[in-house]
């Protein structure tokens, strides 16, 4: 039987090293704090060839490792491959965010993750993109799932809603507390221009498309 908390997580059973791939250092906070209270210590694995341009990934990265060394966790993190990135998109730029792109901007660096964990003997696998109220955890299953089937089943994913037990509302207080860089967009130049023409609207008095 898995092992149950009334938080409405839960540990899925034979997980024991967990590879977790961390898109940013708020996203990443109340998520590890979870799993170091509950036992697990995971590797965290920057792979975010999407972030651009290379000074905002940057950024990000720093604060992800900043956050992970802090907390005495193993941090790795992968190439800037944004060529590769934009090629695995192609004809995908249009799309708007929760469409065709970023579900497969997801599966791409799932894959790696998945890889990832194989290499470094980690049985299971999860993201810190389901923490995030703008993304669909929907597709991010589907990621995840499409990851653990091109390594054969060698690493399980770890579908795990991370907004739930109370983690949406400590994710806000360790963001202030650790005073982490926040993101305005969600990381490639498609979402930057997106986030651009909703602060326009913003400024013409409408409602953004999101926001
Ligand atoms: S909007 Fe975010 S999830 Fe979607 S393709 Fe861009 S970086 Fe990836």
């Amino acid at each position: 039987m898995a092992r149950q908390n009334k938080e409405a997580i839960s540990v899925p059973e034979g997980a024991e090293r967990i590879l977790l791939h961390a898109c940013c250092a708020p996203c990443s906070s109340a998520i590890v704090e979870w799993m170091l209270a509950h036992g697990l210590h995971p590797v965290v694995y920057y792979c975010n060839p999407n972030i651009y341009p290379l000074a905002e990934y940057t950024k990000r990265k720093e604060e992800s490792k900043r956050h992970a060394v802090s907390l005495g966790l193993t941090w790795i993190d992968d190439d800037w491959a944004h060529a590769e990135w934009q090629a695995c998109v192609r004809g995908l730029e249009s799309e708007p965010e929760r469409g065709g792109r970023c579900l497969r901007c997801f599966t791409m660096r799932l894959t790696a993750t998945a890889r990832k964990a194989v290499e470094l003997g980690c049985d299971t696998f999860a993201t810190t993109l389901a923490s995030s109220r703008w993304k669909s955890l929907e597709q991010i299953e589907q990621a995840g799932r499409a990851a653990e089937a091109a390594v054969g089943g060698q690493a399980r994913f770890w579908a795990q809603n991370w907004r739930k037990g109370g983690l949406q509302q400590r994710r806000i207080e360790l963001l202030r507390e650790h005073g982490f860089y926040n993101q305005q967009y969600c990381g490639c130049e498609y979402s930057q221009r997106q986030s651009v023409e909703d602060t326009e609207t913003v400024a013409l008095g409408q409602q953004p498309l999101q926001g």
